[in-house]
């Protein structure tokens, strides 16, 4: 068949790997000169990468690392050691480590009996609080969507003060909200994983940028597959016959129409509200994307003249804007300078923030980020960028799960893959990855009952 995906971010890479791998002829269509989507880099005028986001994997993420295992690319990352280490205000650090050796859930309920970030009777509440999701199953925690985590927490004994000093920051690391806004649902999957497999919680970064260490390669493959990837090749419209109830072509921004026997949209759910016809809404389940809303985030990458950080891992903040950053001259081998630290900050959360200047933005960034580490007060800030992504990953609030679609879709030859589709791990790039396999799933099926009608072959 001859196939159209839409997309080039995670999503749309694995889509189209494994159908080229079946044969299928793939155009890869995106709008953006560079490929990832929101996992891409570029580089600046001095040729230092730039990055969307700072991204983790974690030891969870079984197709993500299976697909990278696939294409080759297993050692496009380095593990770090599964803790969750939070700076504290004023310099220093407190932790909440995974203990070695200890099968899971023991390794997290010994971190957190040893860590000093809590009080002792803050220690027993949450090891009381976390039974159900430690000996609960995936079903108990579907139940959980339409509530808040922090009603979820706040009914199973658990105080403020907890939220305050570590779920906000866990909360705002998974989906840029806070703890009062995000579904219990997308928490309590994290927490469910952690307390089932030993090795979840650790955590993997890419040993450089993004686009080096996994799009080159992987387009590489796919071209010699015979995939073709057009970069700057946005999707204005999604053309539809209502009479057939078919996808009957994509339409380009500069008016080109590209057909295809089966189409597939990698793009996120707001881009992809935004190109629909209309006659596609008459159907409930793509209408009903109109609940999915991306969140706004911003990135901020900081240039120092010195180490500020010593920290080789991911570190979380508790009440600042600041909620997990990293050291990529620390923990990215490829951007090991050897002089100073590239603080890279995920920046959430970030609506009141996106009114205002660069210039607001960053010093509010950099003050917050001298007052955990106040070494960075007697160094120098060489650059810094700001990188602004008004609509993110789909905001995962109460009453939302059930309007997540399906990857194939009421019209025959048109599909969804992409972190918002059914899958459990919501907004990630696991997430995404999921949801590539199960588009596959879909096309193949399609394809086998006959349900697609092939033009093109
Ligand atoms: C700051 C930040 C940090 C993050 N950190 C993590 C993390 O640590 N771990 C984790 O698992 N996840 C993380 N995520 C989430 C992760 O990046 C996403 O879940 C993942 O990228 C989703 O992949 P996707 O393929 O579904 O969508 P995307 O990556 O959004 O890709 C969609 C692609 O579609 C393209 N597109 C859009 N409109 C059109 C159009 N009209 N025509 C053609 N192409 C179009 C876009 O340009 C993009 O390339 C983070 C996200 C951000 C923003």
């Amino acid at each position: 068949m001859r196939i159209i995906i839409a997309g080039a971010g995670p999503a749309g890479f694995a889509s189209a790997h494994w159908l080229s791998k079946q044969g299928h002829q793939v155009t890869l269509l995106e709008k953006r000169s560079i490929p990832g989507g929101k996992v891409s880099a570029w580089q600046d005028d001095d040729g230092d990468w730039v990055e969307s986001g700072l991204h983790v994997f974690f030891g969870a993420y079984h197709n993500l690392l299976g697909f990278l295992a696939e294409v080759g690319l297993e050692d496009s990352f380095d593990w770090k050691p599964a803790e969750m280490i939070f700076a504290q205000p004023g310099g220093g650090y407190a932790s909440i480590e995974f203990v070695k050796g200890l099968p899971a859930p023991l390794n997290g309920l010994f971190g957190v009996a040893k860590s000093k970030l809590m009080t002792f009777s803050e220690k027993l509440a949450m090891g009381r609080g976390l039974m159900k999701p430690i000996f609960g199953s995936q079903a108990y925690i579907d139940q959980q969507a339409d509530i808040t985590y922090r009603e979820w927490h706040l009914a199973n004994g658990m105080g403020q003060s907890t939220i305050d000093k570590v779920m906000d920051a866990m909360a705002l690391a998974l989906n840029f909200q806070k703890a009062d806004q995000v579904s219990a649902k997308l928490v309590l999957t994290a927490l469910l994983h952690f307390a089932k497999e030993t090795d979840a919680p650790k955590m993997g970064l890419v040993k450089g940028s993004p686009h080096e260490r996994l799009w080159i390669p992987l387009m590489q493959q796919l071209r010699d597959r015979g995939v073709i990837i057009r970069f700057d090749s946005k999707v204005d419209a999604i053309l539809h016959d209502p009479a057939t109830n078919q996808v009957t072509g994509i339409q380009l921004a500069d008016g080109q129409i590209l057909m295809a026997d089966a189409y597939i949209s990698a793009m996120p759910v707001h881009s992809l509200r935004k190109v629909m016809s209309d006659s596609m809404r008459v159907h409930t389940e793509l209408d009903n994307l109109k609940h999915l809303r991306g969140i706004p985030v911003i990135t901020a990458q900081l240039y120092y003249d010195r180490v500020v950080t010593d920290i080789d891992n991911l570190i979380f903040s508790s009440g600042t804007h600041i909620s997990v950053y990293a050291d990529p001259a620390r923990v990215s081998p490829d951007y090991h300078s050897g002089a100073g630290s590239i603080i890279e900050l995920v920046v959430a959360p970030a609506e009141k923030l996106f009114p205002l200047r660069d210039e607001e933005i960053l010093a509010l960034v950099i003050k917050e980020f001298s007052g955990l580490h106040p070494e960075a007060l007697g160094a120098k800030l060489i650059k810094s960028h700001i990188v602004r992504i008004p609509n993110s990953v789909y905001a995962a609030r109460p009453g939302v799960e059930q309007y997540r679609p399906d990857q194939a879709t009421p019209i025959p030859n048109f599909f969804l893959t992409g972190d918002y589709t059914q899958q459990e791990f919501m907004a990630s790039i696991e997430g995404s990855i999921r949801s590539a396999r199960r588009v596959v799933d879909r096309v193949v099926t399609a394809e086998r009952s006959g349900t697609i009608r092939t033009q093109f072959n």
